[in-house]
């Protein structure tokens, strides 16, 4: 049985669908459309299709609906709907379950997309934030109030990697009944533990790992079928955030190395976190399994690993940290993460550019902060680059 499949089976396998001829590598259907036997065959379809029918790409589509279901038997839901991009699946996710009146509370620290939704588009059809120190369970419980209709938080945050605890913010959310929303984008589908710590809906922005090649934006919600086959895919089937059956093959083949890649970039992150730290002239290394990492023990006992990013200060400034970047050999300057080619951000100046100074420092973006998306180039080649740069600077 597919459920009892180890996640490394479940990303070759788990949701694979064959045609008549029985292709080995998923076909790509094409279609927008499915044509029906019959009047009443297109009527019994618009009344209720089942797994394998088909109405419109919009709705679903053959290549999609495999990537959702493998994906959900990796995360361990129930069911899921893939996304045209990251944001589309946090946007959508977010319009699907609250109304006017409703309160929300976030953590401070997210991808500033996220951010906009929450606090410009939200706020302007009637829905309240609170925003919260997302490391500070006592924020939390003095933040959610018994009209609390969800929670969302990143379960590692960018670009500063705090970890949030995952079952205690659980805990607080669901005893008023609120829904609890991970963008786990930054834990991987690889080291996620968050449905079994309690979270309701995992989002993921599969640009990002599952991609793991800068090829394709996609994204996926994932949840219980009652919540992804209820307001969820009405919300997304009507607003057209729909993912394409090309990006979903391209997702679909990069969740088959997923868990290879990711725990490969995940033990150079470690390395490189090894390397960097007491490093005189960075004035901070943050990496969760560091020792030094203010949340450290939570992230040993809630993450199996320290994920595949590091960042890190430079204690001279951001000219210092501009120099650093240019000297960089192997590693690219620019924004994405989760590639198999290592990627330095400088989030002060990009990323994170539109926030107000007080912002930016209360968040940790300094400027002499760079985020490192570590990937699949060796270990010792990323320590020298950096190395060098460091000398550069
Ligand atoms: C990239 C990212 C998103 C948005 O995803 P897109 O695919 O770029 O739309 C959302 N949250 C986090 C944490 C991300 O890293």
């Amino acid at each position: 049985m597919t459920g009892d499949w180890k996640q490394a089976t479940q990303l070759v396998h788990a949701g694979a669908r064959r045609s008549q001829y029985g292709e080995m590598s998923e076909a790509i259907f094409l279609t927008q459309g499915f044509a029906y036997e019959s009047a009443e065959a297109a009527e019994a379809r618009f009344v209720g299709a089942g797994p394998d029918e088909f109405i419109y790409a919009r709705y679903g589509n053959p290549t999609v609906r495999m990537f959702e279901d493998r994906i959900a038997a990796v995360e361990g839901t129930q069911d899921a709907f893939a996304t045209a991009s990251g944001m589309a699946a946090v946007s959508g996710a977010l319009m699907a379950l609250v109304k006017a009146g409703d309160h929300v509370v976030a953590a401070r620290a997210l991808f500033g997309s996220c951010l906009y939704v929450l606090e410009n588009v939200l706020a302007r059809f009637g829905v309240e934030i609170t925003l919260v120190d997302g490391t500070d369970i006592l924020a939390w419980q003095s933040a959610i109030r018994p009209d609390t209709r969800l929670v969302f938080f990143e379960t590692i945050s960018n670009p500063t990697l705090e970890v949030i605890d995952i079952a205690a913010v659980c805990q607080v959310a669901h005893a008023v009944g609120a829904l609890v929303l991970v963008d786990n984008v930054f834990s991987t589908p690889t080291f996620s533990r968050a449905v079994a710590l309690g979270a309701d809906v995992v989002i993921y922005s599969s640009t990002k790992h599952i991609d793991g090649q800068g090829r394709a934006l996609g994204g996926v919600i994932c949840g219980t079928r009652d919540l992804v086959r209820g307001p969820i895919e009405t919300y997304m089937k009507h607003t057209g955030g729909a993912m394409s059956p090309f990006t979903a093959w391209v997702m679909l083949n990069g969740l088959v190395t997923l868990d290879l890649r990711c725990r490969a970039m995940a033990a150079t992150a470690g390395k490189i976190a090894d390397a960097l730290a007491g490093d005189a002239r960075l004035s901070r290394v943050i990496y969760p399994h560091l020792a030094n990492h203010p949340q450290h023990a939570l992230a040993l006992q809630q993450m199996e690993s320290g994920g595949t990013l590091v960042s890190f200060d430079i204690a001279a400034g951001k000219a210092a940290a501009f120099r650093f970047m240019n000297a960089l050999q192997i590693i690219k300057i620019s924004n994405n993460l989760g590639d198999a080619r290592s990627i330095a951000t400088h989030p002060a100046t990009t990323t994170h550019q539109r926030l107000p100074d007080d912002q930016k420092q209360l968040l940790g973006i300094t400027p002499g902060l760079i985020r490192l998306s570590v990937g699949l180039e060796d270990a010792g080649d990323l320590i020298a680059d950096i190395g060098q740069a460091l000398d550069m600077i």
